[in-house]
């Protein structure tokens, strides 16, 4: 019985009201539904709800009404003012997960089967080349790695296998955020028959929308932006093609058991509310703080795709509305610069992950990757004096008078 949305304008309307129903005791928030299980009045109604004659929640590992909310609403916001292939307003399917990798794993072994390849760049997320190189070949699923970012190299590879069923990007990527073409890759993917799933969780659905490019699938770690305040680990899949999504897809979550939890949920919706809000002084803050850097002299280089010296910059403002609010930078004093200037912080929080109110700085080379020999880490472009920054919602002034004393004389 779901009530007809109101045509917003706007994507904060629709962030903060997409996806809320009436509660039936009339709360204004959507509760924390901490049940594991959901009753009926009747054997016959509990028959009904399992065949799918009727609508309703049975077991939180398959659906919880908090979860909902939350689905619908990141679906809400993927799909805002993009239309279908008919010109009608783009309807999609969201599954919420315990975390970004259990959405990646719904997404691949709910697609993917022995035999079967994927797709990708060189450039990914730690956790999701991992289970490229680690988890998946014990399936008999291989990744083909190339440089996305060259369209022939992409062409030729999906001529040369055609064992490849998905393309797989990540844009701006973790952590070097480098970007690869979505509408054309997407274009390409397709004129060969395949399915194209993108990690969205840099740009978040209010600085770029992958749907409006054809792909098919978008993935999010709802631990960064989404949630905004670092309160939780979660994740969402969510699929424009709603039949698989309620048939293979939920089969697939439901059996694998990555689904999130009710207390997760309520703390995502509250962020995703203030999105939109959140990401445009996120995105102010960058700016500023990428022109400081780029003329420091402790800085031999900025890397942000919101700076015309940088080689994605192109693609990047194609297809996104802002840069986002993620950058590195290299130190020109290398290792012991890099491990200065994170003694020094004073305001600025030492610590990895990204997208919260804080400004966040994390020294890879002593930290992330300080098991990961030199030869090795540099080759993912991790150099002894790059420092990764999330930047917060602090203040310009001050997040700049923080990094201007801690790099003083480096
Ligand atoms: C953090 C992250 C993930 C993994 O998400 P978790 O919530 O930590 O499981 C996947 N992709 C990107 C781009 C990320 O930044």
């Amino acid at each position: 019985m779901a009530k007809k949305e109101f045509p917003y304008t706007g994507f904060t309307s629709l962030a903060i009201h997409a996806g809320h129903e009436q509660d039936p005791n009339y709360a204004h928030l959507t509760p924390i539904y901490a049940s594991s299980t959901f009753v009926y009045d009747t054997a016959e109604q509990g028959m009904r709800r399992f065949s799918k004659q009727e609508e309703g929640y049975i077991y939180s590992r398959w659906g919880n009404p908090t979860f909902t909310e939350a689905e619908k609403k990141i679906a809400a916001m993927e799909c805002f003012g993009v239309t279908d292939a008919g010109g009608r307003p783009l309807v999609t399917k969201a599954l919420l997960h315990a975390s970004g990798m259990a959405a990646i794993t719904t997404l691949f072994l709910s697609n993917l089967k022995a035999g079967d390849k994927i797709l990708s760049h060189y450039s990914l997320y730690g956790g999701s080349q991992e289970m490229m190189d680690k988890i998946l070949p014990g399936l008999g699923i291989e990744a083909v790695i190339v440089d996305l970012r060259d369209l022939n190299k992409a062409e030729a590879a999906l001529k040369a296998d055609p064992q490849i069923k998905m393309m797989y990007l990540e844009t701006p990527a973790n952590p070097t955020v480098q970007c690869v073409d979505i509408e054309e890759l997407t274009k390409l993917a397709k004129q060969y028959g395949k399915i194209v799933a993108c990690d969205n969780t840099f740009a978040t659905p209010y600085l770029q929308q992958p749907f409006r490019f054809g792909v098919d699938f978008i993935i999010h770690s709802t631990t960064k932006f989404l949630n905004g305040h670092g309160t939780a680990v979660g994740g969402v899949f969510i699929g424009r093609d709603i039949e698989f999504m309620n048939t293979r897809a939920a089969k697939t979550y439901q059996l694998l058991g990555g689904n999130s939890n009710p207390f997760d949920a309520f703390l995502l919706i509250n962020g995703m509310r203030t999105l939109e809000v959140r990401m445009e002084r996120h995105c102010h803050n960058a700016t500023e703080i990428a022109n400081y850097l780029e003329g420091h002299a402790a800085v031999s280089k900025v890397n942000y795709t919101g700076l015309p010296s940088h080689p994605d910059f192109y693609i990047s403002s194609k297809q996104m509305r802002h840069p986002g609010a993620i950058m590195s930078i290299e130190l020109k004093g290398g290792l012991q610069a890099g491990v200065k200037m994170m003694d020094r912080l004073q305001l600025c929080t030492r610590t990895v992950s990204l997208g919260t109110c804080d400004t966040l700085l994390c020294h890879p080379a002593s930290m992330t990757h300080y098991g990961v020999p030199k030869e090795q880490r540099e080759r993912y472009g991790i150099t002894d004096g790059l420092i990764r920054m999330s930047i917060g919602m602090e203040n310009v002034q001050d997040i700049l008078i923080d990094l201007e004393q801690s790099l003083k004389g480096l």
